[in-house]
């Protein structure tokens, strides 16, 4: 199967088994795991924190995030399309009672600097108060600018507001810029990482910031249930991930973009701005997205298919595959001319 529905759909490889079933472990919970501490420490290290948390999952990690940033009753400002806001069931608001202000953000992926600061709440008893500003790098796949996070950073400095970047994917944005990720992690106080998409690990992601910030993430973690035990045959798997899938990342973003020539050679219609790291969207009729899921299915290529879809380079589709699925496609084509 070629699988472009996402980059969560790896399988661990025979190596990060190895590295996995021989890895020592402790009772994290008492502190005990020396492979989560390695890795709780390489996550401080490269992005230049002074801690980091390993928790199952991205989503748990940014509501950690949130819990541990915002109290009960105040606000943080997020994009209307980010991950922490639209898909996370609403966590924040249910389970912290803490408010979202969404914006929208442009088609760069960025939200405009001045709309972040006419939502940031004045002292006034009718508001909830605005303590965080949260980012997504990357975003739908775009690489936010340094010079703009860097203006956010000194927005949310003047108007002591937190900032925090959920950086599922954001080593990708630093493979794309070319940077170390401490130079994209410099202008936030907290980020979050996903070791479980592009990095290719199963499970698990890494919530990072201060000392004092991550002992009190710690608390809110086990309060979410996300306080495991023997968890370094896991946290083996993100070191594994760290030391050898982040620079490979740019084989995916290279297959993207061959992806989109080929795409558009064939007269697909790429959505702007095309791909910058390892996502693509592209446009389609109605008739054409209502045909293709199931063809492509039938020939061994999933994805998820929408008038604008979504297709995702990963670690386990190669150059060839895709040479295979740009020639499925321009047979369907073929066999389906648009009405
Ligand atoms: C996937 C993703 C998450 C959540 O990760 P899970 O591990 O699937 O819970 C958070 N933010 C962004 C931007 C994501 O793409």
């Amino acid at each position: 199967m070629i699988d472009l529905r996402s980059d969560t759909v790896t399988r661990p490889s025979d190596a990060m088994r190895q590295a996995m079933a021989s890895a020592e472990v402790g009772d994290d919970v008492y502190g005990d795991d020396p492979t989560v501490n390695a890795l709780e420490a390489l996550g401080a290290k490269l992005s230049g924190k002074e801690a980091a948390l390993f928790l199952p999952t991205g989503t748990q990690a940014n509501l950690v995030a949130l819990l541990t940033h915002c109290q009960r009753g105040e606000e943080y400002i997020v994009g209307q399309k980010a991950h922490n806001y639209l898909y996370e069931a609403g966590g924040a608001a249910v389970l912290g009672s803490i408010q979202p202000q969404p914006l929208d953000a442009d088609e760069d992926g960025t939200i405009p600097l001045d709309k972040i600061a006419a939502a940031i709440k004045p002292d006034d008893i009718h508001f909830a108060p605005t303590r965080l500003l949260s980012l997504e790098n990357t975003h739908n796949g775009k690489v936010l600018p340094l010079d703009y996070l860097q203006q956010a950073w000194a927005l949310t400095r003047e108007k002591k507001l937190a900032l925090h970047i959920d950086g599922a994917r954001i080593f990708n944005a630093a493979v794309a810029l070319n940077v170390e990720l401490s130079e994209i992690s410099r202008y936030c106080d907290t980020l979050t990482i996903c070791l479980s998409k592009g990095l290719g690990t199963p499970v698990g992601s890494l919530l990072c910031g201060s000392d004092e910030y991550i002992k009190r993430a710690r608390r809110w973690r086990k309060m979410t249930g996300g306080g495991m035990r023997q968890a370094g045959i896991l946290a083996a798997a993100g070191i594994y991930a760290l030391q050898n899938n982040v620079q490979r990342l740019k084989e995916d973003h290279d297959n993207a973009r061959w992806l989109e020539q080929q795409l558009r050679e064939i007269g697909i219609e790429i959505v702007s701005p095309g791909a910058q790291t390892n996502i693509l969207f592209i446009r389609q009729s109605a008739y054409h997205a209502s045909l293709l899921g199931d063809w492509m299915r039938e020939r061994g290529v999933l994805m998820n298919v929408a008038p604008i879809t979504r297709m995702i380079t990963h670690l386990d589709v190669n150059r060839d595959d895709l040479q295979r699925f740009v020639g499925l496609w321009q047979q369907f084509l073929s066999q389906h001319p648009d009405k």
